[in-house]
């Protein structure tokens, strides 16, 4: 089946992309823009690295671009089109969600969690490396490091963008802008952050324990606003990523595309999203996304050259109880999601990440452990283990602590790296599931934008 039929079946309706944005644009579309305007190739090279490395926020701002050029593109309806943060509210633990709209009015949750949220431990990925770096596992960390080779870069507008890619040491931030990040200190001496990414506004897939579901499905996002989440956030924090400007500290930063919405019902624009996001100087070995289980695009994702490392929403052991918390388990069953997950293609030190969210009493008793053993069997897998944050109209409870503490002992116990999310932002409902725009009653604590 076809992958928009089936997101039409899922109730999705059709994305809308900001007229005349021009964030969001690939190179040969940026080629097409100033060849209209009669200008030669050379300046759709700059206007793509004021896009992505600069991250103009206006038109009139790229310095490298005539102001005849600049009035040009604005007198034919040209806008930077970045996503706008509209509001923001800090935890006390430092993750900051902001809502981010879209030009066309809709919304949806970013989230910056200063020090990541321990999602990215066991991996193989990059971040996940240095985790294990600061947790004991240095050596092996420094030889993953120089080991590493990113693919040549399909958006990368010129060679020294691929290299500023590769360039690790490069990626910095201006201190100035990273006052909340007291707690993400690495004894290598870099700062580190995740932003959670959103994928569409709302959600199609009705998982009973998740809040962004009580939103339905409203619309796609477009490609240049999954990316534009990121450059807004980026810009707020004002982190610099291989400038090789003002360095002081090097950032790194990791995204996971764990927000609002189901990136593999939005699958195009997720990749594309991929590719935009390379060209801001975020290898894909820092990203990871996250699925519910939507086969044909596990499929389809298991087949592409440059992809982030892919975690799936597993959450049950066996069907029963997963179609109970995830009808989408009537569609395509945990069996058939797992062979479509062997079918990937893993590096050296890649795994797939299982995300598991406890449920009090329905999945987080010993049955249930040694179910996850033996579906994961002989699988490069690790399981990330979610204490379910709760939410106003979800009828669930929280695990016990002592459960959990089993649960997770178990599976260690079997050979499953595992791992217990730390739940970050919880008070400000910027935690796993907890996505909901403003439609939730919470005590909002604003804090100046822009
Ligand atoms: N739609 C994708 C990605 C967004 S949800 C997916 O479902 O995988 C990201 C993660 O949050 C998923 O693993 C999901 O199972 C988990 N999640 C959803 N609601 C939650 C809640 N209330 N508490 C804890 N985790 C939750
Ligand atoms: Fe959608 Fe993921 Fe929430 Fe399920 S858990 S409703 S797939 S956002």
């Amino acid at each position: 089946m076809k992958m928009d039929s089936i997101a039409s079946e899922m109730g999705q309706m059709a994305g809308t992309s900001a007229a005349k944005a021009l964030f969001g644009m690939a190179p040969e579309e940026l080629r097409e823009v100033a060849a209209r305007m009669g200008l030669p190739k050379y300046r759709a090279t700059q206007l793509g690295e004021a896009l992505y490395k600069q991250r103009a926020v206006s038109v009139q701002e790229i310095a490298t671009l005539p102001l005849e050029v600049r009035e040009g593109l604005a007198a034919q309806g040209y806008t930077v089109g970045l996503p706008e943060i509209v509001q923001a509210a800090k935890s006390v633990d430092g993750t900051e969600r902001y809502l981010v709209r879209m030009t066309d009015g809709e919304t949806v949750e970013t989230v910056w969690m200063p020090g990541g949220d321990g999602g990215e431990r066991g991996d193989g990925s990059e971040a996940a490396v240095e985790q294990e770096g600061e947790f004991g596992d240095a050596e092996d960390a420094v030889e993953a490091r120089t080991q590493k080779q990113i693919p040549p870069l399909r958006y990368g507008m010129t060679n020294n963008l691929a290299g500023m890619t590769n360039n690790l040491a490069g990626m910095t931030n201006n201190l100035a802008g990273m006052t909340n990040m007291g707690d993400c200190g690495t004894k290598d001496g870099y700062k580190r952050a995740t932003i959670c990414v959103s994928s569409q506004v709302g959600c199609a897939v009705n998982c009973q324990f998740c809040l962004t579901a009580k939103l339905g499905m409203r619309r796609n996002l477009t490609a240049g606003e999954i990316a534009g989440q990121v450059a807004a956030v980026l810009n707020r924090q004002r982190v610099r990523i291989g400038s090789g400007r003002g360095v002081q500290t090097p950032s790194r930063i990791n995204l996971v595309f764990m927000g609002m919405g189901e990136p593999f019902l939005n699958y195009d624009a997720f990749m594309h999203s991929v590719h935009l996001l390379r060209a801001m100087g975020i290898p894909e070995s820092r990203m990871t996304v996250s699925t519910s289980g939507i086969l044909p695009a596990i499929l389809q994702f298991a087949n592409e050259p440059v992809r982030p490392k892919l975690a799936l929403s597993l959450n049950a052991s066996n069907d029963a109880v997963r179609e109970r918390i995830m009808p989408v388990t009537r569609k395509w069953s945990i069996a058939t999601l797992l062979a479509a997950v062997r079918s990937l293609p893993l590096g050296k030190r890649e795994y797939v990440t299982f995300e598991y969210v406890l449920l009090g009493g329905i999945n987080d008793q010993p049955q249930h452990a040694r179910e996850v053993l033996a579906l994961l069997a002989g699988m490069k897998a690790k399981v990330n283990l979610i204490v379910w944050n709760p939410g106003p109209g979800i009828d669930f409870q929280q695990p016990t602590p002592a459960d959990v503490a089993v649960f997770h002992r178990m599976l260690i116990d079997g050979g499953i790296p595992t791992f217990t999310r730390r739940p970050r932002g919880r008070d400000i409902y910027a935690a796993c599931g907890q996505l909901k725009r403003t439609t939730v009653p919470e005590p909002l604590v604003e804090i100046a934008t822009g």
